[in-house]
């Protein structure tokens, strides 16, 4: 339990130079803060995220959404209360999809109050979360985004990202170390076969090379894994992204056009070629027909990952797993608005028997909660872009402190 004293927010700047909310909690045991993150491939179904729509910050700035943290904090004044609480009654009073005070004012106080329970309870970050979810502390394994497409670059490629996941390390340390070497001969290997331009690097660290197609990629990556000497412990895994190259029914990537059918073809063909573990939103995000397909033909070779599709959004996720349309949930707590509502989904995740990553947005910041949730949350799993760039680093960096606190008894992985 926790009163808090005194609540302020204010304009920060997120990884893309555009504007956020990050709130400040004051509480007898210290301060704390949390800060929104912002995504790019934004899911329609989302919570909604309040922009100001004025000349500042080229209609970006979050002004509304700071000014509206106080409103959210004065019912939850002079009370003593723990984070489930304190977010229920922010969610009751942001109404549905936070329409009424923004997903991005929501989010920020949510994290800073749970930061402030765990203060107050005098337990790390990491282990409140255990606490508050009744799960086992897990070391995550590493998705890291080293070849950045879709809304998240200025190459031509469409799909969003292409990920590389050391399955075979025995910790969060050596999978790191795994990843950066891969990332290093990855970007020898893009200056050697196609120039320096394409060693510049997009919004979450990943390399934007000048490539015809997915195929093309999928060598050059599956090419830099086996010069850093990995093939046999790191696999890939793909965000589509798909609702970003669908328009009337039809899928246009790599130059071509493709109805649903045609694009589980070519996913089945790239399975075969190169060793993808996991695919997230392959189908735009109402397309469940298309994913119901793509489950059933494929789902038993690799784990189908729900964003877009799931928003976090514990309704969506019911309907999900009825439908049989994938086995995995992405969980990314701006999508829904408050750390309880995140924590509400993933439990429904977990009793269905699905896998639970925990997600960055494009947009982050120095804020590390996501490190703390994914071992917290004991899912085995956390997707935070490449070793590269200080906001996502600095995520790296959180869970190595906590691996190291945790010695060497920890689990890792999912599996
Ligand atoms: C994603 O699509 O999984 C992602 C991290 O991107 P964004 O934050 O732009 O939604
Ligand atoms: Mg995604």
């Amino acid at each position: 339990m926790v009163k808090l004293e005194k609540v302020k927010a204010r304009e920060v700047i997120d990884s893309r130079g555009n504007p956020t909310v990050e709130v400040q909690i004051d509480t007898s045991k210290g301060r704390v803060f949390g800060i929104a993150p912002s995504g790019a491939s934004i899911g329609r179904h989302e919570a909604l995220e309040i922009r100001d729509h004025k000349k500042a910050y080229l209609g970006l700035g979050v002004t509304k959404a700071v000014r509206n943290v106080p409103l959210l904090a004065q019912r939850l004044k002079g009370k003593q209360l723990d984070m489930i609480k304190a977010d229920r009654i922010i969610s009751k009073a942001a109404g549905k999809n936070k329409i009424k005070f923004g997903a991005n004012a929501t989010t920020a106080l949510s994290i800073a109050v749970a930061r402030a329970d765990a203060l107050n309870r005098g337990l790390p970050l990491y282990k409140y979360i255990s606490y508050v979810s009744g799960r086992k502390l897990r070391m995550p394994v590493p998705f890291a985004n080293v070849i950045n497409g879709g809304k998240h670059a200025s190459g031509g490629l469409e799909i969003q990202e292409l990920m590389i996941v050391p399955v075979k390390a025995k910790s969060f340390r050596q999978a790191t170390q795994m990843i950066s070497e891969t990332y290093h001969v990855l970007k020898q290997d893009i200056i050697k076969k196609i120039g320096k331009e394409s060693a510049n690097v997009a919004d979450e660290g990943g390399f934007v090379p000048k490539i015809a197609n997915t195929y093309e990629a999928l060598s050059l990556l599956n090419g830099a894994i086996e010069d850093a000497g990995y093939q046999r412990k790191m696999k890939i895994a793909i965000d589509a992204a798909a609702s970003n190259f669908y328009y009337i029914k039809r899928y246009v990537i790599d130059g071509e056009k493709f109805f649903g059918d045609g694009l589980i073809d070519k996913y089945q063909d790239l399975i075969n070629m190169f060793p993808v573990i996991s695919i997230e939103d392959p189908f735009a995000e109402d397309d469940f027909r298309n994913f119901k397909m793509f489950y059933e033909r494929i789902g038993h070779r690799i784990q189908v990952v729900g964003d877009d599709l799931l928003v976090t959004n514990p309704e969506r996720i019911k309907f999900a797993i009825k439908e049989k349309l994938c086995d995995t949930l992405l969980m990314k707590v701006n999508q829904i608005g408050t750390v309880t509502e995140a924590l509400d989904a993933a439990k429904l995740a977990f009793d269905a028997g699905w896998n639970v990553m925990v997600s960055h947005r494009s947009g982050e910041t120095e804020d590390t909660f996501i490190s703390d949730l994914a071992c917290g949350l004991g899912c085995g799993q956390i997707k935070l872009g490449a070793p590269c760039r200080g906001e996502r680093t600095a995520k790296y960096n959180r869970l190595l402190r906590i691996e190291e606190e945790l010695g060497k008894k920890v689990k890792f992985g999912w599996q």
